[in-house]
């Protein structure tokens, strides 16, 4: 289960945009972008000619880096995105927003992804009972997500779920602070997505 490991601010500079990739850190005035606001390294502040190809790439690394994804696995994405009905950008973020480690943190029971992917490889949540500890497993509708009854008392769970009491839960999830528990209504639709993302970008890239 490979994941980046280096540094995540890095990330948003280089998309010139917070990608909320830390959580708390993120709303504070220590975020990277609010003190460094142009891409990293020796040239970061030089002019970059903008061609369509850059655009695209930037698009996609975007999304991965927004969900946490190597290529690889975001390449597979796309291609069963592909094979579905209906349009292939909305299908690629509908298949990303339905991991199990994105739905624990939009459903407010972590600070970042990168949080809920930790909890769930520790075997901190079950799905509809059962323990679940692959951050990539797909929920489905009439699913329900839980913190499993031996890690209720973990102090990071509890502050995340604290911290996450105030923040919007998009209406295709429905959290039930006091169980710790999310119910999965139905997929998202595109509207509800709220990545600053444009898939077709994507599509286009991944077509050439
Ligand atoms: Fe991005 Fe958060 Fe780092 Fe700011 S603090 S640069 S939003 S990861």
């Amino acid at each position: 289960m490979a994941r980046y490991t280096g540094p995540v601010c890095r990330l948003c500079r280089r998309e010139r945009m917070k990608l909320f990739l830390k959580g708390t850190r993120c709303m504070g005035p220590k975020c990277a972008i609010e003190r460094r606001p142009y891409p990293p390294g020796q040239h970061g502040r030089g002019r970059i000619k903008e061609s369509e190809y850059l655009v695209q790439l930037r698009e996609k690394q975007k999304a991965r880096r927004i969900y946490g994804v190597l290529e690889k696995q975001f390449r597979r994405y796309y291609e069963e995105a592909t094979r579905a009905k209906g349009v292939t950008g909305t299908r690629l973020l509908q298949l990303l927003e339905l991991r199990l480690d994105n739905v624990v943190y939009r459903g407010g029971l972590a600070m970042s992804r990168d949080q809920a992917r930790q909890f769930v490889t520790h075997g901190h949540f079950q799905v509809n009972g059962r323990k679940v500890d692959i951050p990539s497993y797909r929920v489905k509708a009439g699913d329900v997500v839980a913190v499993r009854e031996r890690s209720r008392s973990v102090g990071r769970i509890v502050e995340a779920a604290a911290f996450a009491a105030g923040r919007h839960i998009p209406e295709w999830l429905i959290l039930e602070a006091g169980e710790l528990k999310i119910s999965v209504v139905s997929e998202p639709a595109r509207g509800v997505i709220d990545v600053p993302v444009q898939e077709q970008m994507i599509v286009e890239l991944y077509s050439k």
